[in-house]
């Protein structure tokens, strides 16, 4: 069927009004509790708040469950949802609540201790989970929360497929985050485009077809052997690929397990008790799942699906995926960023155990290009270059910067700043950020690389590969590593290791140990800025 917009697929978890959709800290909320508290905080928002279509309001706080009772109720009224990082502080709030002009801000009681006042230009600050006073002026969300016991409507209206639905920040891992526009299209075409794919999948394991355009509800009624999709929430809600996570997860009438922060053992615990059918995370988080020493105690078998992306997926992980369940559970990697709206390319199951360093080919309505980063020109197949992507995925822009939107959406394609290739079968492979390859004497170092080889070595908990400046080469290569407790390694047993993997330019002249986790963002990326830093000093 033809995207129509995120109320849409809000209305339509009517159908699963009995079922759980969100099982947290505290208990959980069934889609009907959804519905109903989204009906009367949408009215609230548009009614005394005075929130009109295309006005912004923010939600800052981490993933609670009242995090997408906001969001809905934002997309019901055509308001455009700016989602904040739980980690920023006041001044990182303060910027971005500025600069999308949010008139709205619903924050949880962290946030609102972090700000300590409403900010200026906000006209209304709700706060949930409120941590002791609440800042002069602000209104106390979770108390009407609880008021709204009865039954209520949605509120009539609503925005168009074209409208913007969304301000996500990029992650900042290259500098300071923009804030990408993304449209209902933007989302409900992911959605689509996701639930596709699934349905591709279940035609390869043999479901026929009238089944597959049953609906989600008649299917899973039709075919009572496949699962209900229970999912385990590990992005934050403010990261697109939690924000993916979350109206997926409404698609399917899924529930979904939340946790505030991470925590192994509770991942593991979730995966069993709430028999977690599809798990994605950054792959630190999938690497800390899978060494966990706990994992032996907990029953990890309702699992059909475990994911990672959002970051460089060392090839290693999907082989312990595989023997962690003799290929019974299928690998997913999930390539693509804020301004895809997600994932445009995927990795899964068979042809994904084959090519453990791919990360897979295009989802259907994307085009992908290759070219020289330069010239802008196509690279000849299978030549390395900047990755670029076209499509009903990609964002108008980025909110309030022309110039970095004129920059980065050349004649409708969006460059990624990502490095890579496509064989001949379609395969993508990423090799490196743009500003993270190292030019050693004139040649091309992918750092991705280089880690991947460094991940293969028992002692190596943990590594990022930088470029440090050097006189002669122009930059040498440096590997942070942090050492698996208990276990011992020099500098020249790793270099070692590499120069038996790779050519002799790529293996690390400064090998810097520490005994710290390394410094990552909210979403767990590597901060190479800090590690260039640290190195320089
Ligand atoms: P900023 O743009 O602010 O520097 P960011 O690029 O990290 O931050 P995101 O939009 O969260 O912000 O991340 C997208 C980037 O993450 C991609 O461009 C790519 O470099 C990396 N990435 C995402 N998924 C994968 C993956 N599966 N494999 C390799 N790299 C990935
Ligand atoms: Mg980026």
């Amino acid at each position: 069927g033809a995207p129509g917009t995120l109320r849409d697929v809000f209305t339509a978890t009517a159908a699963f009004a009995g079922r759980d959709a969100f099982v947290h800290e505290d208990g959980r909320i069934t889609y009907g509790d959804q519905l109903r508290l989204v009906a009367h905080l949408a009215r609230h928002l548009a009614g005394p708040l005075g929130v009109r279509r295309g006005d912004r309001v923010a939600i800052a706080m981490r993933n609670h469950p009242e995090w997408p009772l906001l969001f809905w109720a934002t997309q019901v009224i055509g308001a455009i949802a700016v989602p904040l990082n739980a980690w920023w502080t006041a001044d990182e709030l303060r910027y971005a609540l500025a600069d999308s002009g949010t008139t709205v801000l619903a924050a949880d009681g962290e946030r609102a201790a972090v700000l300590g006042e409403v900010p200026p230009g906000v006209a209304a600050m709700l706060v949930v989970r409120a941590q002791g006073p609440l800042p002069p002026g602000a209104d106390d969300l979770s108390a009407r929360l609880r008021g709204w016991t009865g039954p209520c409507d949605l509120p009539d209206g609503g925005p168009a497929p074209d409208d913007d639905a969304t301000i996500l920040y990029t992650s900042g891992t290259t500098g300071r985050p923009k804030g990408a526009v993304g449209t209902h299209r933007n989302h409900t075409t992911n959605l689509h485009t996701m639930q596709l794919a699934q349905a591709v999948q279940l035609a390869r394991a043999g479901v026929p077809a009238d089944l597959l355009t049953a609906g989600p509800v008649r299917f899973q009624q039709l075919v009572p052997d496949i699962p209900v999709p229970s999912a385990l929430q590990t992005y934050p809600f403010f990261h697109i690929a939690g924000l993916v996570g979350l109206y997926i997860a409404a698609g399917q009438g899924a529930k979904v397990s939340l946790m505030r922060r991470w925590d192994t053992e509770r991942a593991l615990r979730l995966i069993e008790t709430e028999k977690i059918t599809s798990a994605t995370m950054v792959p630190t988080l999938l690497r800390r799942l899978l060494e966990s020493p706990l994992r032996g105690k907990y029953d990890l078998s309702s699992l059909l699906t475990l994911g990672a992306g959002g970051a460089p997926v060392p090839p290693d992980l999907v082989d312990e995926v595989g023997r962690m369940s003799g290929r019974a559970v299928s690998p997913l990697n999930g390539y693509g960023m804020t301004e895809t709206t997600c994932v445009v390319v995927s990795n899964s199951g068979e042809e994904y155990y084959d090519r453990p360093d791919s990360v897979g080919r295009p989802v259907p309505v994307v085009d992908v290009a290759v070219v020289d980063p330069v010239t802008g020109k196509d690279a000849a197949p299978g030549e390395t270059g900047e990755i670029r992507f076209r499509g009903p995925h990609v964002v108008r822009g980025y909110w309030n910067l022309p110039e970095a939107t004129a920059e980065c959406f050349p004649d409708g394609w969006f460059r990624t700043g990502d490095l890579g290739h496509v064989d001949a079968d379609g395969f993508v492979y990423v090799v490196d950020r743009l500003k993270d390859v190292i030019i050693r004497g004139g040649e091309n170092v992918y750092s991705a690389e280089v880690e991947a080889v460094l991940f293969e070595h028992p002692a190596v908990a943990d590594v990022a590969v930088v470029g440090v400046p050097h006189r002669e080469l122009g930059e040498e290569v440096a590997a942070v590593v942090e050492v698996r407790p208990g276990t011992a390694v020099s500098a020249a047993e790793l270099r070692g290791h590499v120069a038996r993997r790779l050519a002799a330019f790529k293996v690390p002249t400064t090998v810097r140990f520490i005994d710290r986790p390394l410094p990552r963002n909210a979403v767990g990326k590597v901060l190479k800025r800090e590690l260039r830093d640290m190195l320089a000093l």
